[in-house]
């Protein structure tokens, strides 16, 4: 339902109950039930209350118009699973809505193919693991590297070392960072971490916090000479409704971490690598360029601590097929990293 005028959110089904909340005008509720008085029990946000329904109007048209998969999801020709399958959508795709059926299916367009899909599997918001694992699907854990490395000596040591002992790293420099190491050095570090088998997504420019931002700031902060992917970790890991736009404007998925190191605080490399080696099964490690754990002695002892409890490091990239040597990753993450 909608509301027909600004309208108080209560506790109970009666002006004497107090408010939780005050609702705009024009405000989509759900309903979950009605009293004989004929207040309705309704959702609005993150309030469950009770709103005279002197001021609530059935809705027709309460349609979003953009939704997230929050699994990896058919588009089909109708609206059920006995229709055929048009294309699978990738978990967090997000889809332009045009209609919904009293199925609960909605019909949708995702990169220019119109269908229908299952509205259990469809929300406002982009599906929240998908946020911290990433394109992380299976059960190896990524080791992340934020920032900047120290010294050219010092990424090379790291990611020659990840390369030949088939770890896939994944970085995450700030525009930045790669000025500053195409200045001082000529290098591309972009580049070559990727010649050597490892990922690279985006940090933005200059770290700053996209929440201070307006959408339209925060797009400019990612893009610029920030590192050009479909996949970015925000600084600090801060978000809201203006960052998220940036990234979904630019068509870039967010990759935050499960597990958070805190290696710029500690600056002590036996802590980081005993934090980096109590991940989980498809954790994200969060770590910087810049400290520590950005060492062959300590991605060796990482591996080796997390192999003892039968734990996997995602693998460097060897193509599609996964065998032979080690070659050049692409820009582009797939939407499931081949780990
Ligand atoms: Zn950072």
């Amino acid at each position: 339902m909608v509301t027909l005028d600004e309208l108080n959110l209560r506790m109970g089904s009666g002006v004497s109950f107090g408010i939780l909340a005050t609702m705009p005008k024009g405000s989509v509720v759900s309903v979950l039930s009605r009293a004989s008085n004929g207040w309705y029990q309704v959702i609005y946000k993150s309030y469950t209350g009770w709103a005279s329904g002197t001021y609530l109007k059935a809705t027709t048209q309460t349609l979003p118009t953009q939704l997230y998969t929050q699994d990896e999801l058919n588009l089909r020709t109708g609206s059920n699973a006995t229709f055929p399958i048009v294309t699978e959508m990738p978990r967090g795709a997000r889809v332009d809505v045009s209609a919904r059926a009293s199925s609960g299916w909605y019909k949708v367009t995702y990169r220019g193919r119109t269908g229908w899909a299952s509205g259990s599997y469809l929300k406002k918001t982009p599906p929240s693991t998908s946020q911290g694992k990433g394109p992380n699907r299976g059960p190896r854990v990524v080791l992340t590297f934020d920032d900047c490395p120290r010294t050219l000596a010092a990424l090379d040591s790291a990611i020659g070392y990840a390369a030949s002992n088939d770890m896939g790293l994944v970085l995450a420099p700030t525009g930045d960072c790669l000025s500053s190491f195409r200045s001082r050095y000529g290098v591309d570090l972009a580049a070559r971490a990727r010649a050597k088998g490892q990922w690279v997504i985006n940090h933005s420019v200059t770290h700053r916090d996209l929440t201070t931002l307006t959408c339209a700031g925060a797009e400019r902060e990612l893009l610029g000479t920030g590192v050009r992917t479909n996949w970015g970790r925000p600084p600090y890991g801060a978000l809201d409704t203006a960052a998220r736009c940036a990234y979904s404007s630019i068509g870039m998925k967010i990759w935050t971490w499960t597990v958070d190191t805190r290696d710029w605080q500690v600056q002590n490399k036996a802590i980081i690598i005993s934090r980096a080696s109590a991940a989980r099964a498809g954790d994200t490690v969060l770590m910087h360029m810049q400290w520590q754990g950005f060492a062959p002695d300590s991605l060796r002892q990482i591996k080796s601590n997390l192999a003892a409890r039968g734990l996997g490091v995602c693998r460097a990239y060897r193509g599609t097929n996964e065998i032979g040597a080690v070659v050049t990753t692409p820009r582009m993450l797939p939407d499931s990293l081949p780990c």
